[in-house]
């Protein structure tokens, strides 16, 4: 998103990622009509809407099977356009992103090279950037973007510290594909599978 933006607006970015494919396991699985309308500033809002679902009523249920909290939608008209609060698969998002930034004549993709090291001077920085086929490159920047996960290397390599909020529980998370009798259960009474909404979201 960040180099997406930033090219698109005429700034020359070089964006590094060590891995080649997008992870392939859907881990974040919200989205708000803000963020839609980021998508759609980057061009990519059509490509993505249809692994986007309204985000249902949902209920969240305790230990003994009473009702903790309801989370429902406002009605429409929508403020921002979009649908306030959706769900997505991310995986394909990411996927529809990457393509449309590398179509960017201001962006370089680096795929399979990694970010080793920094080293900062008054007036730009040096990236020491590693591909997969061991091959060595530095890079000059005048700004550099940690975009690099919960285990970002940037942070490491600025000496940046970690602020860590305590919530630290064991919970597992469990998708599922509801069939008709599951379904009937829940808040709403509607399907969250993605793949049975493709191409039926309501816009
Ligand atoms: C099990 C699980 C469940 C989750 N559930 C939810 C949820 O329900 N809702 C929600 O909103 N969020 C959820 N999250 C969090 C969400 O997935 C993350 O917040 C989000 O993916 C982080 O995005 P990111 O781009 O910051 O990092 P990442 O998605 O981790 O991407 C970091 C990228 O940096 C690259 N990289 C790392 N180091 C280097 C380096 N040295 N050089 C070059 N590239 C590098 C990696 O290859 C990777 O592509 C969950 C996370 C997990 C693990």
């Amino acid at each position: 998103m960040a180099a997406g933006l930033l090219g698109a607006a005429g700034l020359r970015v070089f964006a590094c990622d060590r891995s080649r494919e997008v992870y392939d396991k859907p881990r974040a699985m919200a989205l708000d009509h803000e963020i839609m309308r980021i998508f759609q500033q980057l061009g990519v809002a059509d490509r993505i809407a249809p692994w986007t679902a309204p985000f249902g009523t949902s209920a969240h249920h305790g230990a003994d099977g009473r009702v903790i909290r309801r989370i429902d939608m406002v009605p429409p008209p929508y403020p921002l356009g979009w649908i306030p609060n959706l769900v997505f698969s991310q995986p394909p998002v990411e996927a529809a992103l990457r393509e449309q930034v590398a179509s960017l004549p201001t962006v370089e993709i680096a795929l399979g090279s990694a970010l080793e090291r920094l080293t900062q001077h008054d007036d730009r920085v040096d990236l020491a950037v590693r591909g997969d086929d061991g091959a060595a490159r530095t890079v000059t920047a005048r700004w550099v973007i940690g975009c690099d996960g919960a285990s970002s290397t940037v942070r490491a390599l600025t000496g940046m510290a970690l602020d860590d909020l305590g919530f630290d529980e064991p919970w597992l998370v469990v998708d599922v594909l509801m069939n008709a009798r599951g379904l009937a259960k829940t808040a709403d009474g509607q399907p969250a599978d993605l793949r049975a909404r493709a191409g039926r979201v309501p816009w």
